[in-house]
């Protein structure tokens, strides 16, 4: 899923300081799930903003909504009678709900409440970690199912750096281990411990966000 975190609350009011009339609009999916901007969060990030905003303009209007998938325009179609209440949407949505509200209703201001993180996996309550860095060409069965762009932090592709140290990653020995040690481990769990051995040839990021913006198209559902 997508991970998001919302962004702290002094930073949300300081860019809502000018506005009186604010619609705070929630995502149900990715971020929902991850706690960062579905209907709980947008009720206490809301009362918050009443609190902080109000001390200074009494005035201040912070209403609250959710919708099914910011990033779908059809799901966003109801929030459209209303929007003439608010002179601001705060969206609570990844950065794709954003632009989709940014794009679908032109002459509405919109500001992300949320920090897009990463395509990660719960780890625990409340903790999540980075699988995929979406490259386009994933290659995950050259390295036994481990993530070398998104879980070693060099992004080494072949082979561990030579910091690595009991199973650690030397960036950060408390919080990672080294993802070579995982593909290692991997391989050895698989019996195939020659693969690792192999040599990759260097990965054409052209499928990636370096080769500019991406797009699919499928004719068969078009
Ligand atoms: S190889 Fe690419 S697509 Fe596959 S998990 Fe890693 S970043 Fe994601
Ligand atoms: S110690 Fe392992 S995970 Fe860390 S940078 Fe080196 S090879 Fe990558």
């Amino acid at each position: 899923m997508i991970v998001a975190e919302r962004k702290p609350i002094a930073e949300l009011t300081s860019r809502l300081a000018p506005y009186r009339r604010i619609l705070v609009v929630g995502c149900n999916t990715c971020v929902a799930v991850c706690s960062a901007g579905g209907a709980k969060e947008v009720a206490v990030t809301s009362a918050l903003l009443r609190i902080a905003l109000g001390r200074e303009h009494p005035e201040t209007r912070v209403d609250e909504t959710c919708v099914e998938r910011q990033c779908e325009v059809e799901m966003n179609a109801e929030l459209a009678p209303s929007l003439g209440n608010y002179e601001v949407i705060l969206s609570m949505a990844c950065g794709v709900g954003v632009q989709t509200l940014a794009e679908q209703f032109n002459t509405a201001v919109v500001i992300p409440a949320l920090n897009t993180k990463f395509m990660g996996r719960p780890e625990g309550l409340g903790e999540w970690s980075e699988r995929c860095a979406g490259c386009g060409n994933c290659v995950l069965e050259r390295y036994a199912g481990v993530c070398p762009i998104t879980r070693c932090s060099k992004n080494l592709l072949n082979g561990p750096c030579g910091g690595s140290a009991n199973g650690r990653c030397e960036v950060d020995p408390e919080r990672l281990p080294c993802a070579w040690q995982l593909i290692y481990d991997r391989w050895v769990a698989l019996g195939q411990l020659d693969r690792y051995l192999t040599n990759e040839p260097a990965k054409d990021w052209s499928s990636s966000l370096h080769g500019g913006p991406r797009r699919i198209q499928r004719e068969d559902i078009r």
